[in-house]
């Protein structure tokens, strides 16, 4: 039995997740359920799933009071709130893994502080991995703890790997839908609307990430995210855009062989297997049929309509506190692109700029990666207002 902290429960991931645990009650528990403000949908995980600690990581009267009357119904769960009770649950609860499915680099303190009481992670929060992926790597090593993928792309280059311990990978190939405005020009992507952007092609997922596939920094991110998770340099590392988004990702070796997994786009395969690996457990997604799929296709990435991709691959290969850079105005620009303040070439503009006026130098711990986010997000947002 596998004791699971679920963190960011009630999310796109969260919710397929909890939906893995209870299709595998003989092997996965639901030890502690964490999300930020939606305290109706928690409530519904703690009557399907039992956990024994659950969290609410927003603070207000409101989720005080919403809180207080859970803890009524559900008299055997612990309830925690705030950031102190989402850090207290991922450093003492009963668990063997985190699954941290945290949108944006506020996944980072739990994920830090679970690594620091030797638990080991399943990874969907790839903001972490991008903004302070060198000190999470060392420190999971450091202490014999694994990260595993959830992010379809790493999770098929980690199953491309396996098999083939001891060669190293010769080129990374991650492919990308493309999302939403797939052969758009620049002039086009100016006039776009948030209600666009959210209306991806092949998957419905969160509204940051959404809007991260419509600028393809999400595949930006990605990239900066496998070079953490597999130990390889930026030009080993490439990008392909398959609309079909079947194959989620492959792997190129010396002799040319290439490693390939294909499966239905359905997040809960790779979320499976992040808690399952090495086995593999049935996961309610639809098959492939191959002999109706037709054709896969494939195509270079316009990185001209789409400099996300280039600025990533710049900030992955300038290193430091580039990355994080990155991801934190990024992560302001594409709220304030939802809110309606901006535009949607606004936020290429703005992440390249944000790039351009960072005066280098190293992060040593994760304060400081903390530090450097929460700065390049308030510039970010006075710069524009
Ligand atoms: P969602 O926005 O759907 O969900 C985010 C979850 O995090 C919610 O449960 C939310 O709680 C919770 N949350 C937000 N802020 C906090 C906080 N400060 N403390 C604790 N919990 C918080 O995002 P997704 O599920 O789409 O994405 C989650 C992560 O997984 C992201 O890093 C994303 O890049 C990555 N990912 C997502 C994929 C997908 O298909 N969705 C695919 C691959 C990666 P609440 O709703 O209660 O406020
Ligand atoms: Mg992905």
């Amino acid at each position: 039995m596998k004791r699971v902290a679920l963190f960011g429960s009630t999310g796109s991931i969260g919710t397929q997740a909890a939906d893995i645990i209870a299709r595998h009650p003989d092997r996965l528990k639901a030890a502690v359920l964490a999300c930020g403000s939606d305290v109706e949908s928690l409530a519904r995980q703690i009557a399907l799933l039992g956990p024994e600690m659950a969290v609410v990581a927003a603070e207000s009267r409101e989720t005080g009071a919403a809180v207080a009357e859970l803890a009524g119904r559900f008299p055997k769960t612990r309830f925690l709130t705030g950031q102190e009770g989402l850090l207290t649950a991922a450093a003492q609860g009963d668990y063997d893994v985190m699954l941290n499915a945290v949108s944006g680099v506020s996944g980072l303190r739990p994920a830090w502080a679970a690594l620091k009481s030797g638990r080991s992670l399943a990874m969907a929060n790839k903001e972490t991995l991008v903004a302070a992926g060198e000190l999470v790597m060392a420190e999971a090593a450091r202490r014999g703890l694994e990260i595993t993928p959830v992010d379809s792309e790493h999770s098929a280059i980690f199953q491309a790997l396996r098999g083939n311990e001891g060669n190293r990978p010769r080129k990374i190939i991650l492919t990308a839908s493309g999302g939403p405005f797939r052969g758009y020009n620049k002039e086009m992507l100016r006039t776009v609307t948030p209600e666009q952007a959210l209306a991806h092609p092949n998957w419905s997922m969160g509204r940051k990430i959404t809007v991260d596939s419509a600028t393809m920094m999400n595949k930006g991110l990605e990239i900066i995210e496998a070079a953490r998770l597999f130990g390889l340099e930026a030009d080993r590392l490439e990008t392909v855009v398959h609309p079909q988004s079947v194959i989620h990702s492959m792997v190129e070796f010396e002799d040319g062989a290439v490693m390939a997994q294909l499966g239905a786009p359905d997040m809960r395969a790779p979320i499976a297997y992040a808690l399952s690996c090495p086995e593999r457990w049935e996961t309610g997604v639809a098959r492939l049929d191959f002999r109706t799929l037709g054709a896969l296709t494939f195509e270079a990435p316009d990185e001209e309509a789409f400099p996300c991709l280039r600025l990533a691959r710049e900030a992955l290969t300038m290193g430091g506190g580039y990355p994080t850079v990155l991801n934190a105005a990024n992560e302001a620009l594409a709220l304030m692109f939802l809110e309606g303040r901006i535009g949607f070439t606004d936020i290429q503009e703005g992440v390249a700029r944000a790039l351009d006026g960072f005066k280098p130098f190293a992060l040593h711990d994760v304060e400081e990666v903390l530090e450097l986010d929460a700065r390049v997000k308030k510039e970010v947002k006075g710069s524009l207002s």
